[in-house]
């Protein structure tokens, strides 16, 4: 965790010896200053007390960073919502894989106004784009995805879902490997039941995987909208 309450009450970030609590569970928590990740706090305990929690990446502390300290890791009746931002809009960061079900236990937990982002640094290499242009598309429009061997648990998301690729950058076409991303995040408009067809032989071994379109939205007016 990013935050624990200190003896006097306050959030803190992570410092060397010092002393602070679980603001969920009130235990004594273990500040973690290593050369590598960003400084953190961990349960003593070395078991946290929220179900929902899965071990914290360098990509979850460096997100979570960035908002203010208030609505990061909120005790959201009971539950540490990632990030609770003033406008009520719970940013739940995804790194591991989710089960169909605990998404939709989640979804209908924080309501409505909740989106996900998803590290997509782990599947960037299952992600194609059928439209060869798409690099040189400057303005924001709508864009084919293939997601091979897609997590199918995405699909029944009733939420925002936002894919960050991070510096990795995405397939444009299997053999040419990966290509810097402009510096962005990857809005799911839809899934398509029904790929359209493609006359592409290289296309037409995808039909099997999972289609969709999205929007590439730039990460400075990704955190214009939600660093509120
Ligand atoms: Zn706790």
């Amino acid at each position: 965790m990013l935050y624990a309450i200190s003896t006097s009450g306050e959030k803190i970030r992570a410092e060397k010896k010092k002393k602070a609590f679980c603001g969920l569970c009130g235990s004594p928590m273990l500040a973690k200053c290593g050369q590598i990740k960003i400084w953190h706090w961990a349960h003593e305990s070395k078991k946290d007390c929220d179900l929902w929690y899965e071990p914290e990446t360098e990509w979850h502390l460096s997100w979570k960073s960035q908002f203010s300290s208030e609505c990061v890791e909120y005790n959201f009746k009971g539950h540490r919502a990632d990030v609770y931002n003033k406008n009520g809009v719970v940013i739940e960061f995804q790194n591991s894989s989710i089960s169909a079900e605990e998404i939709k236990k989640r979804e209908e937990f924080y309501g409505k106004n909740m989106i996900w982002v998803i590290n997509g640094k782990k599947i960037a290499q299952h992600f194609f784009w059928p439209a060869s242009s798409f690099w040189s598309i400057a303005s924001i429009t709508d864009h084919e995805f293939i997601w091979k061997h897609l997590h199918q648990c995405w699909k029944y998301s009733n939420r925002k879902i936002y894919i960050d690729f991070g510096e990795l950058g995405i397939n444009k076409e299997e053999t040419a490997g990966t290509r810097a991303n402009s510096d962005g995040l990857f809005l799911i408009t839809s899934f398509f039941n029904n790929p359209k067809k493609h006359r592409d032989r290289f296309l037409r071994s995808y039909q099997i995987d999972t289609h969709g379109e999205c929007l590439l939205i730039e990460r400075k007016d990704f955190l214009n909208e939600y660093l509120t």
